[in-house]
């Protein structure tokens, strides 16, 4: 069985002092969910402390983005190395990264090589807007961010990488996808893509996470479907009590 994994995207909140507040906070009881993988993904400014707090104690920690080239003239940008050297994994090709800093799936795809390279697991986003979603091109746009963003890829990476669905009309709404909406993108469309593109043990290794207004009321029920492995939580993995219990109900599917 896929180990449920919870991630929690920070997006650009908190300062330092809240940030390691937060993490504290939190810590005693994401330690001891081991059945499950869980990190967290604060902004990039606080890795370096974050990474110090959770060192030793299972949690994992996650940059919300990264350019690909290994160094030079990019400034702002932040390198692969340099997110390796604290962060276990990469959140990549978010949808607000896609609306706002024009990412393509073509980038995408350099990021999530560049993270392989650099031993960092990618959570690679996708997901249609509600446009797409009400035009019925839901299963199109899908499979072609997937497609595009593992494009080239060896198997043993693909199966190592993690898909986020995030339904664009669904982040940050309170309007989550039903439970078997979300399970039907996450076999139908992306686990068929993966399996025609990598074979069938590939489709079954990979983690697929909901993301997009999960909270402590309905993660039990998205958690309780088969091919719901875990969860990218944005809004909810800023306040403590809500993310422990999305924690907590991963933990219960882990068994
Ligand atoms: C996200 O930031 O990836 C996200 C899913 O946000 P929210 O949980 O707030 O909808």
């Amino acid at each position: 069985m896929r180990k449920p994994f919870v991630a929690g995207n920070w997006k650009m909140n908190k300062t330092g002092e809240e940030a390691r507040t937060l993490v504290a906070e939190m810590l005693p009881e994401l330690q001891a969910a081991s059945s499950i993988d869980r990190a967290v993904c604060p902004p990039f400014p606080y890795l370096m402390s974050v990474s110090a707090m959770l060192a030793g104690t299972g949690v994992g920690l996650g940059a919300q983005n990264m350019y690909w080239e290994a160094s030079g003239a990019f400034t702002g940008e932040v390198s692969p190395a340099m997110v390796a050297e604290f962060c276990q994994y990469v959140i990549l090709g978010h949808s607000e990264r896609r609306a706002y800093f024009g990412e393509t799936d073509e980038t995408v795809n350099r990021k999530v090589k560049a993270a392989f390279a650099n031993h960092l697991i990618p959570i690679m986003c996708v997901g249609e807007t509600l446009e797409e979603n009400e035009t019925g091109r839901t299963a199109e746009v899908v499979e072609r961010q997937v497609r595009g963003g593992m494009n080239g890829l060896e198997a043993e990476q693909a199966a190592q990488l993690v898909v986020a669905y995030e339904p664009v009309w669904a982040i940050g709404t309170g309007r989550a996808a039903s439970a078997e909406g979300a399970n039907a993108v996450h076999a139908d469309v992306i686990r068929r893509v993966l399996k025609n593109m990598f074979g069938s043990d590939v489709s079954q290794a990979v983690r697929i996470q909901y993301g997009g207004s999960v909270n402590a009321k309905n993660a039990a029920e998205l958690f309780a479907m088969p091919d719901i492995d875990g969860a990218l939580v944005g809004g909810a993995a800023l306040k403590p009590a809500d993310f422990i219990a999305i924690i907590k109900a991963a933990s219960t599917r882990a068994g």
